[in-house]
């Protein structure tokens, strides 16, 4: 992609109407576009890190046999009647088909699931199994927040899995736990931490919330030394002495950006979901439920990191893997080789961008904050003379200090290729 192409819209120095500093590294990169109050457009470089977290999830989903599935956003508002939720439910959009018939704007997915599953699901020996998705939603909420922290309409990934006892439920549940931690670690998120979380809308016993520690995070947390950890609402009472060691808690603020519960049979019973069990019986399966926000985890991200120029991305999440820039020569030499580097790491399949603007190259270094590729090849008169370009990185949660500053303009692709993968892996 040549960056004049790229149609998205960065602006240097301060923007207006931004509350956080992630909403405000979001807008001036140009990443989300408000097109309406709570409902974004994810521009080019918005959409790729997106896809890229996204991408991330299925990954960890699948190394704990999650199946992927794909179900409507809007349905039938039957389904939510036969668990009593399109009554209860706050936030549920609702509206009325030409044809009279009610429908809801899914907020979320457990009656559309567990009618799939039940029509699916015969015998105990097809448990367990783990259904999600990665899916628009919407919630009609009274407050939004902060660019993509709380919108109304927003990307989720969902999944729910199904068991036949309690003990296989809580097996899963630690497996999911597990995946959730290695997923924001591959994010490059670094202070998350669990806590337990009432159930909400959702039913079930046990929850947890994975929350990222920010002070600008809407979610209260109480820690305490001694490991317990908590939200508000579980902890809603009077006493900030820990249930657990009787010692006082910490208060600290924290970005939700994913929740786990044990859900049990609330939704399994009341749509008559059962399999015939090894003696014969018939049973009802045991449900838990595992969703991440997906846009609230780049919006995590660049609350966590960024500096005053932009966004901080690490290679797993960077729109762009490489920028080519071409700094302005006198005899026009360094546009042609940054424009050959730029087609020799194109056809290597690497996601490069180009800036050739004849523009000066401060503004150019500008921008490529903005867009934050993690590596930047620079080709000037001066690196030219010497056959080599310059490398700058830009890189969350990795030590660049000891790395190459300048490759060899033959080896550059490779070079590249290189250093990619070492970027990669930590
Ligand atoms: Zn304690």
């Amino acid at each position: 992609m040549r960056i004049e192409n790229l149609c998205v819209k960065r602006q240097i120095g301060d923007v207006a109407g931004a509350t956080t500093r992630g909403h405000k590294m979001a807008v001036k990169g140009g990443y989300i576009y408000q097109t309406f109050q709570g409902g974004y457009t994810l521009t080019p470089t918005g959409w790729r890190v997106v896809h890229k977290i996204e991408n991330i999830i299925r990954d960890e989903m699948d190394k704990i046999d999650g199946q992927e599935i794909l179900m409507p956003v809007v349905c039938s508002a039957d389904l939510w009647r036969e668990t009593g939720r399109y009554d209860a439910m706050a936030v549920l959009a609702k509206f009325k088909g030409s044809s009279g018939a009610d429908y809801v704007i899914c907020p979320t997915h457990e009656e559309v699931v567990t009618d799939y599953a039940r029509s699916v699901t015969s015998s105990y020996r097809q448990l367990p199994f783990m259904l999600y998705q990665i899916q628009t939603k919407f919630r009609d909420e009274l407050r939004v927040r902060a660019g993509l922290i709380r919108t109304r309409e927003f990307i989720m990934k969902d999944g729910y899995s199904f068991h036949e006892t309690q003990e296989d439920l809580e097996r899963y549940y630690k497996l999911c736990f597990d995946a959730y931690y290695r997923i924001f670690r591959r994010c490059g998120l670094k202070n998350i931490i669990d806590v337990m979380s009432s159930t909400g809308d959702m039913g079930g016993a046990v929850a947890h919330e994975f929350q990222l520690v920010n002070e600008m995070g809407e979610d209260t947390l109480y820690v305490c030394d001694c490991g317990f950890r908590a939200n508000k609402e579980l902890e809603d009472r009077d006493s900030t002495l820990c249930p657990k060691c009787g010692k006082q808690m910490k208060k600290i603020r924290g970005i939700e950006v994913g929740n786990i519960f044990q859900l049990g049979k609330k939704y399994t019973d009341s749509m008559h979901m059962t399999y015939t069990a090894a003696d014969g019986t018939e049973k009802t399966p045991i449900m838990g439920c595992y969703g991440i926000g997906v846009g609230r985890t780049m919006a995590a991200i660049l609350e966590e990191s960024s500096d005053d120029n932009g966004p901080i991305w690490n290679m797993e999440t960077a729109p762009f893997a490489v920028e080519v820039i071409g700094l302005v020569d006198k005899e026009n030499k360094t546009f042609a080789v940054s424009e050959k580097i730029y087609n020799d790491l194109k056809n290597a399949g690497i996601e490069v961008l180009l800036d050739n603007r004849d523009i000066r190259a401060g503004e150019k270094f500008a921008d490529a904050d903005l867009i934050a590729a993690p590596i930047r090849l620079i080709v000037s008169e001066k690196n030219l003379a010497r056959d080599v370009t310059e490398v700058k990185y830009r890189v969350n949660d990795f030590d660049t200090s000891k790395l190459p500053t300048e490759f060899k303009i033959e080896t550059c692709v490779s070079d590249t290729e290189k250093m990619i993968k070492t970027l990669s892996h930590k």
